[in-house]
Formats: C-alpha cells, sequence, structure tokens
C-alpha cells in the first residue's frame, strides 16, 4: 500500500492522506486549516495526479479539518464515491453549509451550493464494524469502527487482500469515555501500519479527566455569575459544545452554578438536533434516559437561544450570564459579536475550551495577549482590547498523551506507526517514546509518499 501524506503533517488542520491500493486510491479525510489565511496553508495539497487516481473518499468525523475540502473537491470537478456514518453525514451538512456561508460573506467562496448538494447525494453511510468492498475494485475493503471524540467519528481499517496489506488509520480519537460516547474501540482486525493523530502527545499534555475538568469548569463559572459578571464559552458548535451544555446544565440543576440566564448560540441548537435523531450511536445510558425517564440531554432546561437577532437581550443588561457559543478558535461565528460587546469589561471572564490552532485568534488570547485581530463581516479585521478574565480549561475531545500510548498498546500491534495531526515538536516527542517501546515510526512531511 503507499501512503501519500497530503495535510495535517507536523500540524494539526488540513487532514487528508492518499491511500493507493493494488487496484484503488482513497483519501483518508479531506480538511481544511483554520488558522490558514494563505491557500498554501489552509488546503490540503492535492495535485491532480491525485485527483485522477481518486476513487473513494472516507471521512473520519465531520469536524472542517477532517471535511472542508470535500466540496472543494467537487468544484474541482471530481465525482465518487464518499463513505462515513449516518451522524457524521448530517453533522457534515451543517458544518459545511455554515463554512460555505462565512466563506461567501467574506467574498472567498471557493464552492457552491450546487457542489455541495452534489456531495451530500454521493455520501453513502456505513455502520461501523460493516465491511464494504469498495466500488470498482476488487481487492479492497473498508471498516469503520468507533472512535469517540464527536458524534458519528470512526477510524478507518483499509485492507488490501491481494497484497495482503492492511493500514488502521485513527482519525481523531478519545480513549476517555465522555458525557455522551464510548471511548474509541480497541477490538479490531490486525492491520500492518497505523496512522495516529498526535494533537495531545507532547511531553506535557496530560489533561485532567472528565470529572475534574467538569468541576473546574464549574467553579470557574460560578466565581464569575455570582459577582454578576457573564462568562462567554467559545466552543466548536459540534461535540463539545453539546459534552459543556449538558455538564453546566446538570450544576445549574443539582444548584452548585447558582440559576442564571444560559444561552446557546450559533449553530449549536441546529448541532443539538442532529445529537437527539443519533443518540443509538452513543453510550448505551443516553438513549435508556431518553426513553425511560422521558428527559432529553439535548434540550437542556437551562439553555436558550438569544431572543432577539443582535443579541442585545442577551448583551445589553448587568445581569450575570452564560453564553455557549461558536466558533472555538473565535475565528468567526457570533463569538465575534460578543467578544466585541463584553470582552472589554473585567468583570466578565472567557473560557477557552479546546485546542487553539497557532494564527487564531483564540490562540493569540491564550498565549495573554490584550487585544486580538477579530474578523470583520467584509473580510477585513478589527483590533479589539481584551479585558475580561481569560481562562483556558482543556475541555478536550481528544485522548491525552499517557491515553494516546495506552491505547496504541491496547491495539493489535502494527510494524509501523505514522504520526499525524500534531505540532511538529509535540508530534516528534511522541515519536521518540513509541520507538522506546519498539516501534518503528515515521513523522512524515507533507508531501512526502510512504510504501509498506
Ligand atoms: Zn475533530
Ligand atoms: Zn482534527
Amino acid at each position: 500500500m503507499k501512503l501519500n501524506f497530503l495535510g495535517a503533517c507536523r500540524e494539526v488542520g488540513r487532514s487528508a492522506i492518499f491511500a493507493e491500493t493494488s487496484d484503488t486510491g482513497i483519501m483518508l479525510d479531506c480538511g481544511i486549516n483554520l488558522g490558514g489565511e494563505e491557500k498554501e496553508e489552509r488546503y490540503p495539497y492535492i495535485p491532480d495526479e491525485v485527483m485522477e487516481k481518486l476513487d473513494t473518499v472516507v471521512i473520519s468525523h465531520a469536524h472542517l479539518d477532517h471535511s472542508g475540502y470535500l466540496p472543494h473537491l467537487y468544484a474541482r470537478g471530481w465525482r465518487g464515491n464518499v463513505y462515513t456514518t449516518k451522524p457524521t453525514r448530517d453533522l457534515m451538512q451543517l458544518l459545511l453549509a455554515d463554512y460555505l456561508n462565512i466563506a461567501r460573506e467574506n467574498d472567498r467562496a471557493e464552492f457552491t451550493m450546487q457542489d455541495l448538494n452534489n456531495l451530500m447525494r454521493d455520501i453513502e453511510y456505513i455502520e461501523y464494524g460493516e465491511k464494504i468492498q469498495l466500488p470498482n475494485s476488487n481487492h479492497t475493503k473498508i471498516t469503520l469502527h468507533k472512535a469517540g471524540h464527536i458524534l458519528g467519528a470512526a477510524l478507518t481499517r483499509i485492507e488490501d487482500e491481494k497484497e495482503e496489506k492492511s493500514l488502521l488509520y485513527t482519525g481523531d480519537f478519545s480513549y476517555r469515555p465522555t458525557n455522551i460516547l464510548e471511548p474509541s474501540q480497541t477490538d479490531i482486525e490486525p492491520f500492518d501500519a497505523l496512522i495516529t493523530e498526535s494533537t495531545y502527545g507532547g511531553k506535557k499534555d496530560n489533561l485532567p479527566g472528565l470529572k475534574k475538568k467538569s468541576q473546574q469548569l464549574a467553579k470557574e463559572v460560578k466565581k464569575t455569575v455570582q459577582k454578576g459578571g457573564k462568562v462567554i464559552i467559545p466552543s466548536f458548535g459540534v461535540g463539545r459544545a453539546q459534552e459543556l451544555m449538558i455538564t453546566l446544565d446538570n450544576y445549574m440543576q443539582s444548584g452548585f452554578i447558582p440559576n442564571t440566564q444560559a444561552y446557546i448560540d450559533g449553530m449549536i441548537k441546529k448541532a443539538n438536533s442532529i445529537h437527539r435523531q443519533n443518540v443509538i450511536h452513543m453510550k448505551e445510558e443516553i438513549p435508556k434516559r431518553i426513553l425511560m425517564a422521558q428527559e432529553n440531554p439535548f434540550d437542556p432546561e437551562y439553555f436558550n437561544p438569544p431572543k432577539t437577532k443582535d443579541r442585545s437581550d442577551v448583551t445589553d443588561n448587568n445581569e450575570p450570564g452564560i453564553i455557549l457559543t461558536t466558533s472555538g478558535m473565535l475565528t468567526g461565528g457570533p463569538v465575534i459579536q460578543y467578544l466585541k460587546k463584553l470582552g472589554h469589561d473585567p468583570n466578565n471572564k472567557i473560557i477557552l475550551v479546546g485546542y487553539q490552532v497557532e494564527g487564531t485568534p483564540g490562540r493569540a488570547l491564550q498565549e495573554g495577549a490584550n487585544t486580538i485581530e477579530l474578523p470583520k463581516r467584509n473580510g477585513e479585521k478589527e483590533e479589539i482590547e481584551i479585558n475580561a478574565k481569560v481562562k483556558t480549561l482543556h475541555f478536550s475531545a481528544h485522548s491525552d498523551r499517557e491515553e494516546i500510548l495506552e491505547y496504541i498498546s491496547n491495539l493489535p500491534r502494527p510494524e509501523k506507526v505514522y504520526l499525524v495531526h500534531g505540532e511538529e515538536k509535540k508530534t516528534k516527542n511522541m515519536s521518540k517514546e513509541l520507538e522506546k517501546r519498539n516501534y518503528e515510526t515515521y513523522v512524515p512531511k507533507q508531501k512526502q509518499e510512504h510504501q509498506f
């Protein structure tokens, strides 16, 4: 099997790996880099030669760093087979339409609604564990397995029966259970090579467990609302937002966080309904809770969308409040408006909960910047001052260093391990650790090819 690493090499973002088997060409993920300004930084490197050999795209999960470039392939004239899970297809529809809208507002749309519709029509969804013989191929099969991370996320196993070679690609995975998902699966047929993400593979990347970080979050929120301030929690609309919402709602129900106006904004509400429609793909207790207790965790008691279009009912008062809104790295979405109105007030607090890609306003804020550049509607930037307190709590949907290592050791042992989707230093460090444990590892550079 021949691998060509086209993105997410020594960086987080624009995941895309081209795998060539004896009789077909498969793209594993096809994402964009949200932190990238220029096309060379923003998009994966997909030359026409790869497009010609490309029959099938498999999408690991809906996040744009894994799915965002796919409609661009359609704009470039590609048509083919696209496989993923059903929840990922549903979430992709939401995220890609939002991506197109924002791109249009900034005059930088590079695909059309028609391209997106063609893509959505081509997507076929497969069940976890179901082995599929790829069309236009006699020897290549794929299987998807549960990856944790977000609803619908999948590990992809490719098998070439003729060459007798197989590969497991993790996409983004979480080997820790979350509020709604089981951890990534380990009972998988053996494989020769593993391609794994390494977002939190750095030496010091030990993230607190779910319980501890939930308590930290609740305490931080409580501190601010008790003093009458507002808490802004920028979040990915899909996955993390639902986990945070459920956590905070529970703390409010229990009375630990005083009864406060709480808002969800951006695509979170729509993502909530997609979660509700796909509960069978979650931890067993979630569908049970809905069936038995008739309660829907995706329609929480305390969180509501703003009542006015300009959001003045949320911002123009001196009441405490909790605002859970997109986007997680402050690259667009309603969070921009909230920061412009509320960011200058030292009584307020911004809690960053996820990984902040280099080059994003979120990363700047995390590193202590007092002013940040936020996008305006016309594509220009506006500098704003932030006096609100800034707190980072890694409420991550990824595995941390120990969990990545533990997960790899609990999988069938591969001959080779390729590390992607991590900053260079962290990925190299993880590679060193794996070498100590006698794995043959590679940290590919973009455009690098490798045969196994
Ligand atoms: Zn992801
Ligand atoms: Zn990712």
